[in-house]
């Protein structure tokens, strides 16, 4: 079903939805193409009318009620996100934590939209800068946080004053069904928020094309980041971009070895490693590979992989075949440039018909192998070994990703020199999951434009009109 202006919409067009565990089809869901994404557009201009001039109390009236209706039902939806993305339930609790969490934030920044009032250069006039809702919002949303992402664009767009269409990911559009199914009870007016399922391709030209869509908000791959702001460009929209990363995780010898083994599990492990922070790249100080790697692969070994729906999971599947072939290539193309496996390196033997691959740790990483350029977005660790600070800096920071590092020493100059010379806009020293509410979540370089979260997600939302008066 997709949702425009405020109608539930059936269409013959089918997308099988399936669970990454079992490859079994959960439900069959309408799409629609660039007619109805057109209405979808049309709607949320007339919705756009009224809605930016609500009060903000209005406004969060209704937002109040959505984070109520969504914190009642917060275990089916863990459970839907599991069955259609495959993370652990435990995951999927989390993230339906975070979804809501940002909704309660953003209830609270909507207050805290101030304008200026600037000194004259003359006694007779005031000088005023209004911010303004930006307008009607496309918003782009990816399949490893299907609720999560969700929130974290509408959120501050309608407390902002916009109305928004929206396409999710089609391999995980149920969760994004479910979240229009508590706007629609909320009472939304119609037209606030459309939902629209389907071709990425149809959707996304009509939305970029569309001169009534002021800002496109995305979430997903640098490769289709930037075509999409290719395809906005004619209509010079304001764009914010999350896309991808290739984090560095830097150990140095002095570094508390265990709490930064843990903290790998979580970056490394968490979402089968589908998270555009997800550590990609392991760099530890030669002295302490040995015993890094070692304390590393005991804990691994440990990791229990299996579908999310069981409380146990601590690994469930890839989301499909393409990211299971991408992630076997990158594992073959390293045992060919002498990488070792000391952990995992195969899909598991038992057969659901799911995408399960054993958590791999690969030794003896360098440079010249595509786990240390592409984004890996699996359960694959890649142990590189590194010599000096310099070095090590000149490796760390990628040609084109920018979004997330990490780093661990016990010693603090050093940490705040890394702090200075890391070219990530997410930082964590000895700090393995950095990223909180209040914090800004964006990257540098080509993994992105504007932040998400805090204070800084709404004004991605807001311009500045600046008025004088005479
Ligand atoms: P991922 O690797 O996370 O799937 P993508 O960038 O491929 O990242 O997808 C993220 C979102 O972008 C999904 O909703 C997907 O359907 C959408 N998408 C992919 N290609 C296009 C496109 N050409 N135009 C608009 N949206 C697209």
């Amino acid at each position: 079903m997709v949702y425009i202006n405020g109608e539930w919409i059936e269409t013959n067009d089918k997308l099988e939805v399936k669970n990454p565990a079992t490859n079994e089809i959960i439900q069959n869901v309408s799409t629609v193409g660039e007619q109805e994404t057109a209405k979808a557009i049309e709607s949320a201009k007339n919705a756009y009318k009224y809605w930016k001039k609500t009060t903000v109390d209005d406004r969060i009236k209704y937002l109040k009620k959505v984070s109520s209706l969504l914190n009642d039902i917060s275990e089916d939806l863990a459970v839907l996100i599991t069955k259609e993305n495959g993370k652990p339930i435990t995951d999927a609790r989390m993230e339906v934590k975070d979804g809501i969490d940002f909704i309660d934030w953003y209830i609270e920044e909507a207050r805290r939209v101030y304008g200026d009032v600037l000194p004259a250069s003359h006694e007779e006039k005031q000088l005023l800068v209004l911010e303004e809702p930006v307008g009607v919002c496309a918003a782009i949303t990816p399949w490893n946080f299907p609720l999560s992402m969700i929130t974290r664009k509408i959120a501050p767009a309608i407390a902002a004053g916009c109305t928004v269409v929206l396409k999710p990911a089609s391999a995980t559009p149920l969760s994004a069904i479910k979240v229009f199914e508590c706007f629609h009870e909320a009472g939304l007016p119609k037209g606030v928020v459309n939902l629209v399922i389907g071709s990425a391709n149809k959707i996304g030209k009509t939305l970029t094309g569309s001169k009534d869509v002021r800002k496109l908000t995305f979430t997903g791959s640098t490769v289709v980041g930037r075509q999409l702001m290719r395809d906005s460009a004619e209509t010079v929209k304001n764009v914010s971009m999350e896309l991808g990363g290739h984090a560095p995780y830097i150990i140095f010898a002095d570094a508390d070895i265990d709490s930064a083994v843990e903290g790998v599990l979580g970056s490394k492990f968490s979402n089968s490693g589908q998270t555009c922070i997800s550590t990609n790249r392991i760099f530890v100080e030669e002295s302490a590979t040995k015993e890094f790697s070692q304390k590393l692969t005991q804990k691994v070994k440990q990791l229990t992989v299996g579908d999310g729906l069981n409380e146990e999971t601590n690994v469930g599947p890839l989301i499909d075949q393409n990211s299971m072939s991408k992630i076997l290539n990158q594992i073959e193309d390293a045992e060919q440039k002498e990488g070792k496996i000391v952990s995992g390196g195969k899909k598991t033997e038992e057969d659901s018909g799911g995408y399960f691959l054993e958590p791999t740790i690969i030794e003896n990483a360098n440079d010249q192998m595509l786990i240390a350029q592409e984004e890996t977005f699996g359960p694959v660790a890649p142990i590189f070994t590194f010599k000096t600070e310099e070095e090590l800096v000149e490796r760390a920071n990628h040609d084109h990703y920018g979004l997330a590092g990490y780093c661990y020493t016990s010693d603090l100059s050093r940490g705040l020199r890394m702090m200075n010379q890391l070219e990530y806009g997410i930082l964590g020293i000895n700090d393995s999951s950095p990223t909180v509410i209040q914090a800004p979540f964006g990257g540098v370089k080509e993994s992105g434009i504007g932040s998400e979260g805090g204070k800084y997600g709404i004004e991605e939302y807001l311009i500045e009109k600046f008025v004088s008066i005479q």
